[in-house]
């Protein structure tokens, strides 16, 4: 059983444990970070928020599968795509498609992974609030990722991302 722990490890990026620990808590009451996010602008910066539109807005993953990771949601907390408004889709897709255009200027990936985990099955870490992820991708990322998943790093290389990604913004449309 000595490989176990190894095998975990290449299985799942080790900075995600803490959040992997809450989710598998009962959520509190009110406990959306999305909706704690969506009504506090002003913290956009620590809160991590990239962009914010008038249904939808985009955040970075604070614990990311690769650098770069972000979520798209829809402002208010809606858990079923179906109760998405007309605006709330037309949004939230529009954003998907510049934050793709922002993460290829910014970080130049050779793909991008883009989904939507529904119901806490699917792997929905806040299956109230339903938000796209949308991932970029390299060729041999998942040992590029294991090998610098110092949790001590993270932080501040989420900061410096942030910044570079408001950055794109100003130009990508
Ligand atoms: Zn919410």
């Amino acid at each position: 059983m000595s490989g176990t722990r190894d095998s975990m490890s290449r299985l799942w990026a080790p900075w995600r444990i803490p959040y992997l620990r809450k989710i598998t808590r009962k959520e509190p009451p009110g406990g959306c970070f999305f909706c704690d996010y969506a009504a506090a602008p002003k913290k956009d910066r620590k809160s991590l928020v990239v962009l914010r539109g008038r249904t939808s807005f985009v955040v970075m993953n604070r614990f990311p599968y690769t650098g770069g990771h972000l979520l798209v949601a829809p402002l208010a907390h809606k858990g079923e795509l179906d109760l998405f408004s007309p605006a709330e889709r037309t949004e939230s897709f529009d954003q998907l498609v510049r934050m793709q255009k922002v993460l290829q200027k910014v970080m130049r990936p050779q793909g991008f992974n883009l989904g939507l985990n529904i119901g806490r099955a699917a792997g929905a870490g806040v299956p109230g609030h339903l938000h796209f992820h949308l991932l970029p991708r390299w060729n041999g990322d998942t040992n590029f990722m294991t090998t610098v998943a110092q949790v001590k790093v993270i932080p501040q290389a989420l900061e410096e991302l942030h910044a570079e990604l408001q950055k794109a913004l100003r130009t990508v449309r």
